[in-house]
C-alpha cells in the first residue's frame, strides 16, 4: 500500500489525495454516466425485451431462460443447499430480522405545551412503503447475504409487494430467496434492473422505492432514476478505513484485504500516527493479498496508509473520509466518530461479521454519504406520517397566532383558512 504523510514534505501532495477522496462519490458516477443513461433509456422504450437483451449480453442469460427465477428454482436451491449453510443462513436472517425490529420507529401523540395544551394532539402513524425493489449484487459473487440484508427489514417494516434483482443469482442466493420467502425475483442486474424497477415494463410494475448496493452502474443509475423513484442511498463499491494506533497488524490487514476484494473500485485505508504500525500492516497486506487478484487490484490502485503527525489528527481524517465501514481501537473511540455508515469496535470484531451475521445491515453508504446517515434500516422501508388535530379550545389558544404569522408571509388565504374554523371574522 502507498503511504502518506499527512506532514512535512508531503502535506501538499497529501491534502490534494484526501481532497480527491472527498469528492470520489461524484467522480465515480461521472465514469458511467452516459453507458447507464442510454441502458435506463433503453430499458424505459423497450421494456421487457430490452431487459432480456441486456440481460443476455451483461448477465449470461440464455436466450431461452425466463427472466423470473420461479418458486419451484428456489425451492430446489434450499433443497440443494449444505445443511450447515442453510443454518447459517437461518441465523444470519434472524439477527437481521431482531435488529431491525429494534429499529423500528414508534407511534406516538403528545399535546403541545402551553398555551394550546389540552386543546391539541400532535403525533405520528408509521406507514410501510407499498413496493419496494432490492437490488442483490451478482456480478462477481453471488451476494445471498445482501438479499437477506434487504428483504428482511422490508418484510419487518411490512412492505406488500418486494421484488427481488440480481444477476445471474447462484443456487445460494435462490436459497436465501426461498428462506426469506421471496416471490417475484427476476434474473437481472446492472443498469437494467434498476430501469426494470424504477420505470417498470409492459409485464412488470413499477415499485416505489429501491434499495440495495452495487457496482458503479448500479449506483450511478439508482441515482439517475432517483428523481422519480425514491432510493436508499449511494451504496456502491466497498470502502474501508482502519483507524488504529495499536492495533495487531495480521488483523488490520486482514479487514482492509477483505473488504479489498469485493472490486477493483473499492477503497481500502489505513490512518495512523503509529508509522511502525504502518510499515507492518503495509507488509502483511502484501502478504495477505499476494494469491487475491481483486484484493491486489485495489489495493494497487485506490489502498493508501495515511502516516498523521497525531492521534487528533488521524480522528479528524477519519471524519473528513466519512468512509462505509470503519474500525477503531477501542469503545472509547465512539466519542470522536462522526461520520462512518458503520462502526467495528476492537480487535475481535472483523468487519466481515457485520457483512453477515451479526445484525446492523450490511448495505451501507459510500460515496462520503457516512457524513448525512448510516445503514439500511427497518426506517428505509417506513413512513412516518404526521397527524394534528384540534379541539376548538386548542384552535382558538393557538390559531390567532398562525394568522399572525400567515399575515407576516403575506398569505391572506391561510389566515383565512383559520379564521373560517375559528368562526371568528378577525
Ligand atoms: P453488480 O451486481 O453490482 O453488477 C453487475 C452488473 O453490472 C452486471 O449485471 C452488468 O449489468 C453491469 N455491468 C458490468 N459491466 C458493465 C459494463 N461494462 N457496462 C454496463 N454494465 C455493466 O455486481 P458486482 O460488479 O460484483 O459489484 C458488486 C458491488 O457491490 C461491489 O462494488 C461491492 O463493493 C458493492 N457492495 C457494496 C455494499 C455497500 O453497502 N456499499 C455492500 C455489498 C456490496
Amino acid at each position: 500500500m502507498k503511504l502518506v504523510k499527512t506532514f512535512g514534505e508531503s502535506a501538499k501532495k497529501a491534502e490534494a489525495l484526501i481532497k480527491g477522496l472527498e469528492q470520489r462519490g461524484a467522480v465515480n458516477t461521472a465514469k458511467v454516466e452516459s453507458v447507464v443513461r442510454t441502458i435506463l433509456a433503453d430499458v424505459r422504450q423497450g421494456g421487457d425485451a430490452a431487459v432480456a437483451e441486456y440481460a443476455v449480453r451483461f448477465d449470461e442469460l440464455g436466450k431461452d431462460i425466463s427472466l423470473l427465477v420461479s418458486r419451484e428454482e428456489m425451492q430446489a436451491a434450499w433443497d440443494d443447499t449444505p445443511e450447515d449453510l442453510r443454518e447459517a443462513m437461518q441465523v444470519a436472517r434472524a439477527n437481521i430480522r431482531a435488529f431491525a425490529e429494534a429499529q423500528k420507529p414508534k407511534e406516538w401523540t403528545i399535546s403541545p405545551p402551553e398555551p394550546a395544551k389540552g386543546g391539541v394532539k400532535t403525533g405520528q402513524i408509521v406507514r410501510a412503503i407499498g413496493a419496494v425493489g432490492c437490488y442483490v449484487p451478482g456480478g462477481r459473487y453471488p451476494l445471498p447475504s445482501t438479499l437477506l440484508m434487504t428483504v428482511t427489514p422490508a418484510q419487518v417494516a411490512g412492505v406488500q409487494r418486494i421484488v427481488v434483482c440480481s444477476p445471474k443469482p447462484a443456487r445460494e442466493t435462490m436459497a436465501a430467496a426461498w428462506l426469506a420467502g421471496v416471490t417475484e425475483f427476476y434474473r437481472t442486474g446492472g443498469a437494467q434492473a434498476i430501469a426494470l424497477m424504477a420505470y417498470g415494463t409492459e409485464t412488470i410494475e413499477r415499485v416505489d422505492k429501491i434499495v440495495g448496493p452495487g457496482n458503479l452502474y448500479v449506483t450511478a443509475a439508482k441515482e439517475i432514476v432517483s428523481q422519480e423513484c425514491g432510493i436508499d442511498m449511494p451504496a456502491g463499491p466497498t470502502e474501508i478505513v482502519v483507524t488504529s494506533e495499536l492495533g495487531d497488524p495480521a488483523g488490520i490487514a486482514a479487514d482492509l484485504v477483505a473488504q479489498a476484494e469485493h472490486d477493483p473500485e473499492a477503497l481500502a485505508i489505513l490512518i495512523t500516527s503509529n508509522e511502525q504500525l504502518a510499515h507492518a500492516v503495509s507488509a502483511e497486506v502484501n502478504r495477505q493479498a499476494k494469491d487475491n487478484e481483486i484484493a491486489k487490484e485495489s489495493i494497487a490502485a485506490q489502498g493508501v496508509i495515511f502516516v498523521t503527525e497525531s492521534v487528533t489528527v488521524s480522528q479528524t481524517l477519519t471524519n473528513r473520509l466519512a468512509p462505509e465501514h470503519l474500525s477503531v481501537d477501542s469503545a472509547e473511540d465512539l466519542a470522536w466518530v462522526r461520520n462512518a455508515g458503520s462502526v467495528f469496535v476492537g480487535a475481535f470484531s472483523p468487519q466481515s461479521m457485520g457483512d453477515y451475521v451479526s445484525g446492523p445491515n450490511h448495505v451501507l453508504p459510500t460515496g462520503r454519504n457516512g457524513r448525512v446517515r448510516g445503514g439500511l434500516s427497518v426506517s428505509d422501508f417506513l413512513k412516518v406520517i404526521t397527524v394534528q388535530e384540534y379541539t376548538r379550545k386548542g384552535l382558538d389558544a393557538l390559531g390567532p397566532r398562525a394568522i399572525l404569522l400567515a399575515e407576516a408571509e403575506g398569505l391572506t388565504g391561510h389566515a383565512e383558512s383559520v379564521r373560517v374554523k375559528m368562526g371568528r371574522k378577525s
